[in-house]
């Protein structure tokens, strides 16, 4: 285990272009997950008179942005990504500090990162309408994308650098401004973030970050009226939240929430690659993904021996600290969510046969961390707690059926609907399954964790609301459609 030392930035607001320090004198200490002794930042718990500040300064630079013209605008956001590769191997380690996932892992969500800056960046020579023939003479009818004007985002810990980023560029190239609140457990990674966007050449008051709370910072960017629009990525409880109130104040809103992914394997499926997926997709950055695969729904004719290979590849992992260069699976975010998780633990221990782990993991490499070790139940009912509810941990729950139709209606019986895949090399279930699994994104004989830039990211049913984000779909969300009808009948000849 590495040891703790106390290097604690202390972290300030970014408002108008500068680094303000909080009027409010509270702050919120983060230590890191894997090694609590150790501080990794000290950041303000804000105030509401800071959000309008930060608001004030993204209206103000409103107007020259908006007319700064869109290619300029992705040219430097093709900066950024260039920024952030030269920095990654720095942010990846302030990532792993701070969020809990390995060296390995940050650096997958940075490389991630670079590319949606340079797939948006390039959006900004494409932010184009469409031109329609007129039913008139002489007329001309066409359709421009417009910014909103000031945009708020608001995030959670679990992608601390590659959820700002797929917001915050979207937003910029289309010409809004925003004000990125993110959360409490991520502040540092927000800040670097945010500085680097800062030396990419953004104008002052076009992005503005604002520390705290997400009772007070974040309530306080849905109250204000000159926040045009929300985005959104965080649990079901808070999302229901916000989408309710950005109704009542008529702003534009999307929510990217939950996930409770499905792998289902059927009889045919190559098993080894099927279990080896499963174990990235469960395991992986400790199930602290949205698109981690927490139920695996196989058929009875492979569920023995699929198990088999599922238990082999999962013992292999090995738990601790993120930083050190052999570990494939790090500590929970912080207590709380090891509190969430030992509880499905101990309800999971009741309605299904445990296999694998099921314990916090204590010993000198984990007593300073929260650690679980990554966990198996077998036999789990399709309606028990832990195969409905979102557990966000190293949890998988692994469901026997009789057949490829009750695979698919037990995938689909959960509330959410982001991330799904199946096993399976038969070309007419496959189809059957693109068609009919109720997930905004799926795979074949692939885990359900991967997604590239160009491609829309979200989900359906109770995972996700609103306009999708990633790819060119983004940029909807951040605009508005004008519709233009020039009649040049009477222009002279
Ligand atoms: P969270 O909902 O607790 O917090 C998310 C953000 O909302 C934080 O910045 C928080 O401060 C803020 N917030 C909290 N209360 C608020 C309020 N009353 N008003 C305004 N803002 C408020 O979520 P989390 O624990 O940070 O993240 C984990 C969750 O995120 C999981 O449920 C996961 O599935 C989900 N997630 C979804 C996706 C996706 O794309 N679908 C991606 C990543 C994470």
């Amino acid at each position: 285990m590495t040891t703790a030392t106390v290097t604690a930035p202390l972290r300030h607001n970014f408002i108008n272009g500068r680094w303000v320090a909080s009027r409010s004198g509270q702050t919120m200490e983060r230590r890191n997950p894997a090694d609590l002794r150790e501080i990794t930042s000290i950041a303000p718990l804000s105030t509401r008179e800071e959000v309008r500040d930060a608001v004030a300064a993204a209206k103000a630079a409103f107007a020259g942005w908006r007319d700064t013209p869109a290619p300029l605008r992705g040219r430097i956001l093709g900066r950024a990504a260039a920024l952030v590769e030269k920095q990654k191997e720095a942010l990846a380690r302030t990532l792993s500090r701070e969020e809990g996932k390995t060296l390995r892992e940050s650096l997958v969500e940075i490389e991630r990162s670079i590319n949606i800056l340079e797939f948006i960046a390039g959006e900004g020579r494409r932010l184009g309408g469409e031109t329609m023939p007129s039913e008139l003479r002489r007329n001309l009818a066409y359709t421009i994308k417009q910014p909103l004007g000031v945009v708020g985002a608001i995030t959670p810990w679990n992608f601390p650098v590659a959820i700002p980023v797929w917001k915050i560029a979207p937003a910029l190239v289309a010409g809004n401004t925003v004000v990125l609140k993110p959360s409490e457990l991520t502040p540092e990674c927000a800040a670097q973030v945010v500085e680097l966007f800062g030396q990419a050449g953004l104008p002052a008051g076009v992005l503005n970050m604002v520390l705290g709370a997400g009772e007070e910072v974040g309530d306080e960017l849905l109250q204000d009226r000159e926040v045009r629009a929300i985005s959104f990525t965080g649990s079901n409880e808070v999302g229901s939240h916000i989408y309710a109130l950005a109704a009542r104040q008529m702003k534009k809103c999307q929510c990217e929430m939950g996930g409770k992914n499905p792998v289902v394997v059927l009889r045919d499926a190559d098993l080894e690659l099927a279990a080896q997926s499963v174990v990235l997709g469960a395991f992986g950055s400790s199930g602290q993904r949205c698109t981690a695969t927490s139920r695996v729904v196989v058929e009875h004719a492979v569920a023995d021996a699929f198990v088999a290979r599922l238990l082999e590849g999962a013992r292999k992992l090995k738990v601790g600290n993120g930083l050190e260069a052999d570990v494939d699976v790090g500590p929970l975010v912080d207590s709380q969510q090891l509190e969430t998780v030992l509880h499905y633990l101990a309800i999971g221990k009741k309605e299904s046969r445990l296999l694998l782990g099921g314990d916090r993991l204590s010993g000198p490499a984990y007593d300073h961390g929260y650690f679980v070790a990554p966990t198996i139940f077998d036999h789990v009912p399709w309606d028990s707690v832990i195969a409905q509810e979102e557990i966000f941990g190293p949890v998988l729950s692994v469901i026997r059926v009789a057949d490829f139709d009750q695979a698919l209606r037990v995938a689909n019986s959960v509330k959410y609907g982001l991330s799904s895949s199946v096993y399976t090399n038969d070309a007419r279930r496959i189809f059957d399954f693109i068609d009919r699994i109720e997930t905004g994104i799926t795979h074949v004989n692939a885990p359900t964790v991967a997604s590239e830039a160009h491609l829309p990211f979200g989900g359906i049913k109770a995972t996700g609301v609103g306009l999708r984000e990633m790819g060119r779909v983004a940029i909807d969300f951040y605009t508005e459609l004008k519709a233009v009808y020039i009649d040049y009948t009477s222009l002279p000849a």
